[in-house]
């Protein structure tokens, strides 16, 4: 047994940052994998994490949260726990298990870039861990979304939703793959770990845990708090990345935040918006989305990138704005198109829910009331079939999400176009354009699901042919999560 204090050694262990004699610099590290942002070698080794963890410690903690939490699921295992959940709740399950789960495992090899390619010996020790959490988190969400697999066949795509053209799929395969499948090791650590797990995934994970143990789901509560707290482990490899690159101009580090705090905006209002506000059942709501987001990003996560010297992205009107409006509006149109989903949407529209809907945002009923009056109408008169669509959407070429408008205004503000290289891309707002021209030769070779089917690659080119396409067979096809009872 070591007899040293974990003071005396720890830091000597993890920072052998070494000379190389055999190769270059530049060979260990090339730039496209590693990034360069032109911050000279030794700054890189003042990296320093401020939550320290040695690997005896990190095995140990682990092994006592995954005991926890594989008791917790076996104990339930007999009860009569699923059957008693809100068929809201289990829709936002399906979403975060098909959205999540597969990028969980995807994370592990933006950690392990890093774990190789951080410049620095003590970041990628940081990292190595980052890689096992990962690891694990892809492993017990497989199984616990497995377990749910014998109740309710939709939970298939829990392991199945990464691999196919689903349109929402797309969309958050786009944004890993930019975030951290395809990325640099630096901008992964302002993008991934600063900007997404310090900021965006609290949302989700904090905010579906707390919703998990109000309607009574301890088994999915359990899973989630013991994978956040990793989370806020390992998302620490952001803020000693961003300090060291702010030594050096606040101009990369800026964009590097500005484009990707954006981009997760977009997702998290599909995910975590629609649960929050249409799927929680109403008397286990916590909060709204918009007071959600109010104190776990623009609070806390705002606060705290500003206490790093850095401004309020540029478009802060326009995102404060869409906080009232944008997730509203695409749960029409997901309710909507509601086939093409691996999970039951539910309207959350009856008269009690409106109600709260209509406290949480002065303008709901101005502004999508008539909508969900008119889909009420039809429901009860037995037309099901005209709230069903009969057209495609048109597709944002960045965010990749059906291009939405505040329904209020009668005269809808019109895509935003680029012409690039003799190809027209059509963005949903101004940040997703901009996002796009900063670099446009990552994004241009990319086709939306629309741009597919014009293309071709769907047949045939009816929303048949787009369910084959998206993977989506009739006993996975989402349908109302109610049944429609909320209209009568
Ligand atoms: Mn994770
Ligand atoms: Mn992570």
């Amino acid at each position: 047994m070591p007899k040293l204090n974990r003071s005396d050694w720890y830091d000597l262990a993890r920072d052998m940052n070494w000379d190389f004699k055999y190769v270059t610099y530049d060979e260990v590290f090339p730039k496209e994998v590693a990034g360069e942002y032109e911050v000279p070698q030794q700054d890189w080794y003042t990296w320093d994490e401020s939550y320290k963890v040695t690997y005896r410690e990190y095995v140990l903690n682990q092994h006592e949260k995954d005991t926890s939490v594989y008791s917790v699921k076996t104990a339930l295992e007999r009860s009569k726990l699923f059957e008693s959940l809100d068929h809201g709740w289990l829709s936002s399950l399906k979403a975060h298990y098909g959205a999540m789960v597969i990028p969980e495992l995807l994370a592990i090899l933006g950690e392990s870039r890093m774990s190789r390619f951080g410049r620095a010996a003590a970041w990628r020790n940081m990292a190595l861990f980052g890689t096992l959490d990962e690891t694990r988190h892809a492993q017990i969400q497989l199984l616990f979304g497995h377990g749910l697999l014998q109740k309710d066949i939709q939970f298939d795509w829990t392991h199945k939703a990464v691999h196919t053209n689903e349109w929402g799929v797309i969309a958050a395969r786009h944004l890993f793959d930019d975030m951290f499948t395809a990325n640099d090791a630096i901008a992964t650590a302002i993008q991934l770990t600063f900007t997404l797990e310090s900021g965006f995934t609290n949302l989700q994970f904090l905010g579906m845990a707390a919703d998990a143990l109000e309607v009574g789901d301890v088994e999915f509560g359990t899973l989630i708090s013991s994978i956040q707290t990793d989370e806020s482990r390992h998302a620490q490899q952001g803020e000693p990345t961003l300090k060291i690159l702010l030594k050096h101009g606040k101009d990369i580090p800026q964009t590097l935040i500005d484009t990707m705090f954006w981009r997760s905006w977009r997702i998290f209002a599909l995910l975590t918006g629609l649960s929050m506000d249409y799927y929680t059942p109403l008397e286990h709501r916590q909060q709204s989305f918009k007071e959600f987001m109010e104190e776990w990003i623009i609070k806390q996560f705002v606060d705290q990138f500003r206490d790093f010297g850095l401004e309020l992205p540029w478009y802060w009107d326009t995102f404060i704005n869409e906080l009232e409006w944008y997730h509203h509006a695409l749960h029409l149109g997901v309710w909507t198109w509601r086939p093409t989903l691996w999970w039951n949407p539910d309207a959350g529209v009856s008269p009690a829910e409106r109600e709260w809907l209509q406290s949480k945002y002065p303008y709901w009923e101005k502004q999508f009331g008539p909508y969900w009056d008119l889909m009420t109408e039809n429901i009860r008169n037995n037309r099901i079939e005209n709230t069903y669509p009969e057209t495609f959407p048109v597709v944002c070429n960045l965010c990749q999400l059906p291009i939405v408008s505040l329904p209020s205004i009668v005269e809808a503000p019109k895509p935003k176009t680029v012409n690039y290289k003799g190809r027209t891309y059509n963005f949903c707002c101004e940040p997703c354009k901009w996002i796009f021209e900063l670099n446009p030769e990552r994004y241009a070779g990319h086709l939306s699901i629309v741009d597919r089917l014009l293309a071709g690659h769907i047949q045939p080119p009816t929303l048949e042919g787009a369910l084959a396409y998206m993977g989506i067979t009739p006993e996975i096809a989402g349908d109302d999560a109610d049944k429609y009872a909320w209209a009568f």
